[in-house]
């Protein structure tokens, strides 16, 4: 198969793990006889640098022109005093609503080799860490108006937090279609005790829910739900939350797991584009030091190659690479076990080796 890949190697250290994610997807072609093409497009700090843009509409169209997107990060210090606009931040905002790509799913599961890695006591990581937060992403209070201005001397600032039925209904059937290939059951998360906005997402959960007989529903208060994830998130299987929610939780959710560098998502709306990239952001506090963990990255290729491009296998072989990698002991500095017993056990390997022996670990 021949499929056109734009490529967003951003900045920090997004152009080191998309290095070793596009060698893994090299790899992937020659096991598998695929051709992959690769367009580089400029977005976040780099772009603004270059171009005076943080997503150039030319840069868009090669992203809207392609069978799907994969991202590293954008984002850094060095750009945050610019006016909102020009912050690196708004050109993906762009590409997420250029692509109108509304349901980000990020997947929560823990690696059994880094159970230990986990924050959580080893009782609660036992019981079973494995669900996926389906966010709403392209609605809500971070597309709302936002206004500072000046009232009675003083300075009032404004966001404004907006989701209309059709928004909500189509990130609803996602969160149902998700829990019917998994455990068939939805937890739809909001602040109904206090927003119209949440009142309103209840009530159109709940009618989708007719339509889902086989999925149980249950609805959960967001502050709760921030505590339940870390006290007993073996409860959850599919979460559907608004945007900032879902901003929020996933953030939680993948530290549970470990390590912000592991965790991989996808976004994809009305066709099979997709956009896809890790978790985490630039991390400019790592970058050019080759210590970054690529592999969020890495199983973000395999997300694309199973939910955009129906390569199944080839996903499945990106993913069994991943854990013979940890099987053997190989940890990225983020990874390495806080215990000097454990960690003895392991061997510490940059970013660029981890690249290396994921592809020596991947087998037709
Ligand atoms: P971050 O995720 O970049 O970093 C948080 C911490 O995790 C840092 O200590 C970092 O070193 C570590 N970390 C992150 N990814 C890692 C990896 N792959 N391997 C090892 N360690 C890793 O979050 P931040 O520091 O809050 O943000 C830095 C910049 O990234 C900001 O400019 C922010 O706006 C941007 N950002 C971009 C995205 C994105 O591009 N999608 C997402 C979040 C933040």
């Amino acid at each position: 198969m021949i499929k056109n890949i734009a490529v967003i190697r951003g900045d920090g250290i997004g152009p080191e793990i998309i290095e070793q994610a596009l060698a893994v997807l090299d790899k992937i072609c020659n096991l598998y006889n695929h051709t992959f093409h690769y367009t580089d497009v400029d977005m976040g700090g780099c772009a603004i640098d270059k171009w005076n843009n943080p997503l150039p509409e030319e840069m868009l169209k090669k992203c809207l022109t392609s069978d799907s997107v994969l991202l590293g990060a954008v984002g850094g210090e060095k750009w945050n005093t610019l006016p909102g606009e020009m912050r690196p931040e708004k050109g993906l905002l762009k590409l997420r609503a250029g692509m109108g790509v509304y349901s980000n799913n990020r997947p929560a599961k823990i690696w059994p080799q880094l159970s230990s890695a986990s924050p959580l006591k080893q009782s609660i990581v036992e019981q079973g860490i494995d669900f996926i937060i389906v966010r709403e992403l392209i609605g809500g209070i971070y597309f709302g108006k936002h206004e500072t201005e000046t009232v009675d001397g003083k300075l009032c600032a404004t966001d404004v937090l907006n989701y209309t039925e059709e928004e909500i209904e189509r990130i609803g059937r996602i969160g149902f279609e998700t829990a019917q290939k998994r455990n068939k059951k939805l937890c739809s998360v909001e602040k109904s005790n206090v927003l119209d906005s949440s009142r309103l997402w209840k009530k159109v959960m709940h009618q989708l829910c007719e339509e889902y007989p086989d999925v149980e529903l249950t609805d959960m208060l967001v502050d709760n739900c921030a505590m339940q994830i870390v006290k007993n998130p073996a409860q959850f299987d599919v979460i559907v939350t608004e945007n900032m929610f879902g901003d929020i939780l996933s953030d939680e959710a993948s530290m549970i797991t470990g390590s912000i560098g592991m965790i991989p998502s996808s976004s994809l709306g009305a066709t099979s584009c997709g956009l896809y990239e890790p978790i985490h952001g630039s991390a400019p506090d790592i970058a050019g030091k080759d210590i970054a963990n690529p592999i969020g990255t890495i199983l973000s290729a395999a997300m694309m190659l199973r939910y955009s491009f129906d390569m199944p296998k080839e996903a499945d072989c990106i993913e069994k690479a991943v854990s013979a990698f940890l099987d053997l002991g190989y940890r990225t500095a983020d990874i390495m076990p806080s215990d000097p017993q454990e960690a003895q056990k392991c061997t510490k390997v940059g970013c660029r080796e981890c690249g290396r022996r994921i592809i020596e670990n991947m087998k037709l």
